[in-house]
């Protein structure tokens, strides 16, 4: 019978941050692979967990994932890991799971700490929507692209960034930000943790003082929200928000709000239909 692939995130900085059952299954899996063996090894330790070790990281992920897969299918549990956070989210995780799935092995997630949900959560920005991008590319071409597609999305977005870019890359967001809302949550579940919601100006100032790693919440743009809400016609604009299972009076409400109009006009409008 195969081996099971299990998917174990691991803290972000505070040890705590690990499950029991992450640790258990650390414990009871015949190999882990991890990203960086040393990184991990340090947790290990400090868990008294001993246990063998493969290194699984984007340089040799081609390569190990087909030893992962192997070990596998020849009955083996196996857990991957990456240096913090859930493996896969801009971390390497993917190669081996698609693999996985080819191979019909189980996979199974290990649920624990994320970077970018903690930071989204205390962020104070909506969190019924958003989009994660990752780090921003340094090829110019490619990171002008996305750059233009934050500029026009209307969720929330959240990045990843080192903080020896950060400066350069508040600098590109102030471009295309306007007055959208914009946080910086720093060294989450450490000593230092801290979230800074100033204004873009503001962070860019002290930018030189934000050491340590930091996720970038930005307010979705609004506008463009209203913008496709009015170039509708009435009656898709009522689908709209009928289909998010709005009663009539809310949609009429809404609809006069985004079109800024009077609400009575609406509802005489749909009256009369
Ligand atoms: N897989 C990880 C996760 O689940 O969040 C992310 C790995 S990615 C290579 C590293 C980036 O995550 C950092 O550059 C930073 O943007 C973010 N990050 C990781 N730990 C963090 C922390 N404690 N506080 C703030 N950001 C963090």
């Amino acid at each position: 019978m195969a081996g099971k692939l299990y998917i174990v995130a691991t803290p972000i900085g505070n040890l705590e941050d690990i499950t029991l059952r992450a640790l258990r299954i650390l414990k009871e899996v015949d190999v882990i692979a991890a990203e960086d063996t040393r990184q991990t090894l340090k947790l290990l330790n400090h868990f008294e967990i001993t246990k063998h070790l493969i290194s699984y990281h984007r340089h040799n992920e081609s390569t190990k994932c087909e030893l992962l897969i192997e070990k596998l299918k020849n009955g083996e549990n196996v857990a991957l890991v990456s240096d913090a956070g859930t493996p896969g989210i801009s971390d390497p995780g993917e190669e081996v799971i698609k693999r996985a799935i080819e191979e019909k092995i189980e996979i199974i997630p290990v649920p624990g700490a994320c970077a970018m949900i903690n930071a989204l959560i205390c962020s104070g920005i909506d969190t019924k929507e958003f989009t994660f991008m990752g780090f921003l590319p340094l090829n110019k071409k490619l990171r002008k692209e996305k750059l233009e597609e934050i500029k026009n999305i209307n969720k929330t977005i959240i990045l990843y960034e080192a903080p020896h870019k950060i400066k350069e890359t508040l600098k590109d967001l102030k471009e295309i930000i306007n007055k959208r809302k914009i946080v910086l949550a720093r060294e989450l579940t450490k000593i230092h943790e801290e979230f800074i919601r100033g204004n873009i100006e503001q962070l860019i100032e002290n930018a030189e003082n934000y050491k340590g790693e930091m996720v970038i919440i930005i307010e979705g743009n609004n506008e463009i929200k209203e913008n496709f809400l009015v170039n509708l016609s009435l009656e898709e604009h009522f689908n709209f928000y009928n289909n998010q299972g709005l009663t009539k009076n809310e949609i009429i409400r809404k609809i006069a709000k985004d079109r800024k109009t009077n609400k009575n006009e609406i509802y005489q409008y749909f009256l009369a239909k």
